[in-house]
């Protein structure tokens, strides 16, 4: 099990974070926008608490744009890696992207907690295999949200 705090970073190392608890939630999200934005057929995001997230360096070097969907993706601007996104349907918490944890580190979700989504919207040639939820749009705030 996961040990925390936990850190990551962009590829170059010009933005380093330190998560400070598990992940509430994770997705693995199939839509068209994440499938361009990052020239993969999955792309996996981790919600947590904002209070749970430090940004230890770089933070000046993030860019930051808005999608179509009204979702705000932050990069290194440097490298291009995508680290941290804000969607205001869910002010209460913010994203991150786990494959950027070091040492491909288990963002510390309960098992439970971990959808595909969007899965309506995949790729024709998209095959995965697994046992996890498959929700044919998002999931809400009961999800995403610590549930306590
Ligand atoms: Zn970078
Ligand atoms: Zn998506």
């Amino acid at each position: 099990m996961t040990t925390f705090p936990i850190s990551g970073g962009c590829i170059c190392g010009s933005v380093r974070y330190t998560v400070k608890g598990p992940a509430n939630c994770v997705v693995h999200c199939h839509c068209s926008q994440c499938r361009h934005g990052f020239a993969s057929l999955v792309v996996t995001g981790a919600t947590i608490d904002l209070n749970q997230m430090k940004i230890d360096k770089g933070e000046e070097n993030l860019t930051t744009c808005t999608i179509p969907s009204g979702v705000r993706r932050q990069f290194c601007r440097t490298c291009g890696c995508s680290l941290f996104y804000f969607d205001d349907k869910f002010p209460e918490v913010m994203f991150y992207y786990p494959a950027t944890l070091d040492g491909g580190m288990h963002p510390g979700h309960a098992k439970e907690a971990e959808h595909h989504v969007f899965v309506e919207s995949k790729a024709d040639w998209e095959a995965f295999e697994d046992n996890l939820p498959r929700h044919a749009k998002g999931v809400g705030i009961a999800a995403l949200g610590k549930s306590e």
